[in-house]
């Protein structure tokens, strides 16, 4: 049997617009759906680094999102008392961080995809069934706008995210796990004064974090990230309490007082971490379907990019018969661990209390 398409991939943001761009380039025929309509928002705070703008450079979009939001090139903390600045790091010596909301990012990845010739893209389609032959996955059923549609392809990649309908029917064997640790709420304000650079702003006190990120549209975004224990409280008056959160840091007290919110307080208490495996007969799983972390740690997008063009090279070699399936997945997957283990081992365990990371690095700086 024929089938309609190489490869659908379900759900359209930072891993699947990113993995569709990669194999259209390829000349692959994909079916991208996602049950969102574009530009949309989705729960997130969203600061990335360098293995995302390597994959935005692959795209050829990192100069559009340079474009809209500012390179944060020093890091400033306030450490349990202690203050210090420095430059923000990279793979190579002096670089920054970028702090674009999603709303933007996804739209900019979202219009990027749209420019494939041979990638179909839909757009409030959710896709509720995923199609069996024997053991194989061969397709998905979805709908739109009250009409059913069936589709087939080589292949069914779950891009949907921490509640992936592909991942539900799939059942990954899970690699690692780790409990939910943590609760993360954020929102934006106007006239925030910035730190110099313009600075990514990290306050910890004891277990508790909150993060400062100068944003697009002339914004910044203000985080807090608690123990989960509190999480039962803090979502009871978030609003409240996320400004409690942030007026307990000292140096954040007055520059909050000057700044006006925009918008409402969003957070969730809801993250796990896990690695799954990310592939079997028919199907793979990309971006936070296949590995989640929680935020505190603002890693989801680097790992999702950096999984999504992973999986893109696997996936053609795959398709343009140059590898067996099963051997370019387990490359896939041998390189996914590479890139990824260091940092999933690190949030996990500093999810659990923030305290060893941060007396350790007061202690390499001489605070203590
Ligand atoms: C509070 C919070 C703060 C965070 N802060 C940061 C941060 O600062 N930096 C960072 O790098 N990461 C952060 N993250 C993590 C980051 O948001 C994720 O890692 C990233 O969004 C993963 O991208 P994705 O494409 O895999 O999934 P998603 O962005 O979740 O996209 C999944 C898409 O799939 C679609 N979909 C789902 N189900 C279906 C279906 N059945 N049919 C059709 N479409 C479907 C959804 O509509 C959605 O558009 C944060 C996460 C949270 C919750």
């Amino acid at each position: 049997m024929e089938n309609d398409h190489d490869v659908i991939v379900v759900g359209a943001r930072v891993a699947g617009s990113i993995v569709s761009t990669l194999l259209g380039q390829k000349g692959h025929r994909v079916l991208l759906l996602d049950r969102a309509r574009f530009p949309s928002d989705t729960l997130s705070t969203h600061f990335f680094r360098y293995p995302t703008f390597t994959v935005l450079d692959r795209l050829r979009v990192l100069d559009q999102v340079y474009s809209v939001a500012p390179k944060l090139v020093n890091s400033f903390n306030y450490v349990d008392g202690h203050v210090f600045t420095e430059p923000v790091e990279g793979q190579d010596g002096p670089s920054h961080y970028l702090c674009v909301r999603r709303i933007t990012l996804d739209e900019i990845l979202v219009n990027r995809v749209r420019k494939e010739a041979t990638v179909s893209i839909h757009e409030n389609a959710h896709a509720d069934e995923v199609l069996y032959e024997a053991s194989r996955v061969i397709g998905v059923r979805w709908s739109k706008e009250g009409k059913r549609f069936t589709a087939t392809a080589r292949v069914v990649i779950g891009a949907d995210g921490v509640n992936s309908i592909v991942a539900k029917k799939v059942q990954p064997a899970i690699e690692n796990s780790e409990p939910v640790r943590r609760a993360m709420y954020y929102a934006y304000y106007n006239h925030f004064d910035s730190q110099p650079g313009p600075a990514a702003e990290f306050h910890y006190r004891g277990n508790r974090l909150v993060y400062v990120f100068p944003t697009d549209a002339d914004l910044t975004l203000l985080a807090a990230s608690v123990p989960i224990e509190e999480f039962a409280q803090f979502r009871l008056n978030a609003e409240g309490n996320l400004k409690v959160e942030l007026e307990s840091m000292p140096e954040l007290r007055d520059r909050i007082r000057r700044a006006e919110r925009v918008g409402p307080v969003k957070g969730t208490g809801s993250i796990p971490g896990y690695q799954r495996v990310p592939f079997g007969p028919g199907w793979a799983l990309v971006g936070d379907s296949g590995q989640i972390l929680d935020p505190w740690s603002g890693q989801g997008i680097d790992q999702a990019s950096t999984h999504a063009s992973m999986l893109a090279d696997a996936v053609d070699q795959w398709l343009s018969g140059k590898k067996p399936w099963e051997e370019s997945m387990k490359e896939f997957n041998r390189l996914r661990h590479q890139f990824s283990d260091k940092t999933y081992e690190r949030t996990c365990t500093f999810a659990r209390d923030l305290r060893p990371m941060t007396e350790a690095a007061l202690k390499k700086r001489g605070f203590v």
